[in-house]
């Protein structure tokens, strides 16, 4: 209802803060917090800007350091439950490594993430509606790494590069990838597993690679109406992006510098389609890289996009949060 209710008065795009608390490291070497939360409750946030000067963003949503993974959950639920009205919807985590992008997305066992939830919630409501609908999911795991697009449920490594092809009817496709059909949370929490197991293979620091890739699911939902016998097909992707954090001096060679350019050109793309679609501008600018071509259906048309904006409260993260509030500044 939260979504509708803002969706109607805006575009398609909502943007949601989300600060970590200070983590025990922080607190025992005595970091201060820089961001103030007096107006979370109307979705603003406040800046402590080497403490004289204030500056504050708004946001449809700001959970501070207290909310918990089911808050953020109960906002995003109408947004990712709409994929089973036959809607495309995409939501991704943005910002600086060790902001908890993970930690909102995947969660843990004690603390599930939005993935998690999400999947419990299309499966339960799915049931529900058995007497009118039947619906088939199936979730594919993908990577992008270095603009190239590794398939994480592929039982071989694939020969052929993985693409995004755009099929007759228009729906966007990368050919080849396995789609696991999924039957309940159970099933589905297998493959989310088996995805997250093969990130690591062939990457001798598994924090470090996942941090420098995009980690994306795409849950696919086949839908007929069993009254008039219509099927769509619909998907919702649940992205885990990669670090936003601008180069420090000593990546500025090799790999490292290829990573940190591939990064920041497709968050930079991702950046550049939302706020062509903001403007409602003609041309949007989707294959300028692999990120947003893969999400090209579910960002613009009638699709629904959740941004979910990760910060660090820290004085010492302080130049990276202000630039990851101006990036979402922008995509609203
Ligand atoms: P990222 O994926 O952005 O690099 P992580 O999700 O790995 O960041 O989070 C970094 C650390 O902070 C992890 O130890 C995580 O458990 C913790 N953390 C992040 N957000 C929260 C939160 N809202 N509440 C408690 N701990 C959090
Ligand atoms: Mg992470």
């Amino acid at each position: 209802k939260l979504y509708n209710q803002i969706q109607e008065a805006k575009g398609n795009i909502r943007v949601f803060c989300r600060c970590r608390p200070l983590s025990k490291q922080e607190v025992s070497t005595g970091h201060n917090a820089v961001v103030d939360f007096d107006a979370a409750k109307d979705g603003e946030i406040g800046i402590m800007n080497g403490g004289a000067t204030k500056k504050s963003f708004k946001f449809d949503r700001v959970y501070t350091p207290k909310d918990n993974q089911a808050d953020v959950y109960a906002d995003a639920s109408p947004l990712v439950t709409s994929v089973l009205d036959g809607y495309n919807v995409c939501i991704f985590a943005y910002g600086q490594t060790g902001t908890g992008k993970t930690f909102t997305m995947e969660g843990t066992e004690q603390n599930r993430g939005v993935n998690y939830r999400t999947l419990e919630e299309l499966f339960k409501i799915a049931e529900e509606r058995n007497e009118t609908y039947s619906y088939n999911l199936s979730v594919s795991v993908l990577e992008v790494y270095n603009e190239q697009i590794r398939d994480l449920l592929a039982t071989s490594p694939s020969t052929k590069k993985l693409e995004v092809r755009q099929a007759a009817e228009g729906f966007h496709h990368v050919p080849g990838i396995v789609e696991a059909k999924v039957e309940n949370i159970k099933e589905a929490w297998d493959v989310l597993q088996a995805g997250s197991n093969a990130r690591s293979v062939g990457s001798n620091n598994v924090n470090e690679h996942s941090s420098r890739s995009h980690c994306m699911l795409c849950i696919m939902v086949r839908a007929k109406n069993l009254m008039d016998g219509v099927c769509t097909k619909s998907k919702l992707w649940l992205v885990d992006l990669a670090g936003s954090e601008r180069l420090t001096k000593t990546d500025v060679q090799g790999e490292r510098l290829k990573e940190a350019q591939n990064i920041n050109r497709s968050l930079s793309a991702l950046g550049d389609v939302i706020s062509a679609l903001a403007t409602k501008n003609n041309h949007i600018p989707y294959r300028n890289s692999k990120l947003t071509h893969l999400l090209q259906d579910s960002l613009g048309g009638d699709s629904k996009a959740l941004m979910l904006v990760q910060i660090s409260p820290s004085e010492n993260d302080l130049g990276e949060t202000v630039s990851s509030l101006n990036f979402a500044s922008r995509v609203r």
